[in-house]
């Protein structure tokens, strides 16, 4: 199955949320998840294992490497990615197409490589980068809270560095000074068809 633009045929929007790590993406995600239930948050495939607190289906599909590859073969996955050299994540294409195609907007919320994968496979997507408010609150948000060596922080840094470059290639870019304030930009930019609750 192929998705097409519905552009002209509904308002429903394909919207990636991409930043770099520790921007609070997550956050926003869930946050817009709680708040505005008329947005279709795609759940993503992952290899990782669940943390303490996810639940199958609803955070991530955890699969095993077997059964990433058979989506991958099987064509069943509209971009995927390994994430920070470890484990590889994936958005399933047919929930995706499905919302679109029942005029629901979706929300995308993936790495800096899904989004770019994604502008590649659906043109019409909205490419969003949350940026932090500086990037010495980055800084803190990275390195602040942890006890990883000097080597590691550095490679982080590096990260950081390379991904908030990546900021030109995205069509808006929201600044999460608060994570209600930037739910709502992104939300804005889905053309929900009925008004979302207020938050
Ligand atoms: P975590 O393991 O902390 O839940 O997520 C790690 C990273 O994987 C985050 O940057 C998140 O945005 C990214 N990610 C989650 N799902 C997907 C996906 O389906 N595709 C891609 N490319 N990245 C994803």
């Amino acid at each position: 199955t192929r998705t097409t633009s519905r552009r002209g045929e509904s308002a429903a929007r394909l919207v990636v949320l991409a930043g770099p790590t520790a921007v609070g993406k997550g956050t926003v995600a869930a946050y817009i998840r709680q708040h505005y239930p008329d947005v279709h948050l795609s759940v993503s495939a992952t290899t990782r294992a669940p943390r303490p607190g996810e639940t199958e289906g609803v955070s991530y599909f955890f699969v095993d490497d077997a059964e990433f590859d058979r989506m991958v073969d099987a064509g069943e996955l509209l971009e995927w990615a390994t994430v920070h050299n470890a484990y590889r994540y994936g958005t399933p294409r047919g929930p995706v197409d499905e919302a679109l195609s029942h005029g629901d907007s979706v929300l995308l919320e993936i790495d800096i490589q899904g989004a770019r994968a994604v502008r590649r496979a659906m043109p019409e997507a909205r490419l969003v980068f949350l940026l932090p408010p500086t990037w010495e609150e980055l800084l803190r948000r990275l390195i602040g809270r942890d006890t990883e060596s000097g080597a590691e922080q550095t490679r982080r840094l590096e990260t950081a560095k390379l991904e908030l470059a990546a900021q030109g290639e995205f069509d808006f870019r929201v600044v999460n000074h608060d994570v209600a304030e930037a739910a709502r930009e992104v939300v804005d930019l889905l053309n929900l068809r009925k008004a979302p609750p207020l938050p």
